[in-house]
């Protein structure tokens, strides 16, 4: 009993692996230009953590958040300004990666969504997110 336990849940990380896998592509395009412009990569409990280069460039200078982000999950990749940024932000992040693994490649228009929501009902438009708030509740 506890080998086929073990099997189906083996199979079910697969599936939630290929279902958010299209979000994680986008991640994964930033990993050569990161490590070319002096980022680097790590891989914690399967998840792929870029940092540094054009990614904590990107992070500070392309995100709408004042000052710009510590770090940014697309599927099964994190995007963060280096190895702290990371390190701090692994908690919260990882309930963004649980996240991508239900809503699969509907994640990114979902998250606007709730951006969009967020900001109609007259609260702010991040913070008020609710896969912020579930985010910041549960880390
Ligand atoms: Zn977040």
């Amino acid at each position: 009993m506890l080998l086929l336990m073990s099997v189906v849940s083996k199979i079910l990380r697969g599936l939630a692996y290929l279902w958010a896998a299209p979000t994680t592509a986008l991640g994964l395009l930033l990993l050569l230009p990161a490590l070319l412009t002096g980022g680097g990569v790590q891989v914690v409990c399967g998840v792929v953590e870029i940092h540094g280069g054009i990614v904590a460039w990107l992070l500070r200078k392309a995100t709408p958040l004042e000052g710009g982000a510590l770090a940014l999950t697309l599927g099964h990749v994190v995007l963060g300004l280096n190895r702290d940024a990371l390190d701090i932000s692994r908690a919260h992040e990882r309930i963004h990666v649980r996240q991508c693994e239900r809503w699969g490649p509907f994640f990114i228009p979902a998250y606007f969504g709730g951006c969009l929501l967020a900001h109609m009902r007259g609260g702010r438009a991040y913070r008020d997110n609710p896969f912020e708030r579930e985010a910041y509740e549960n880390s």
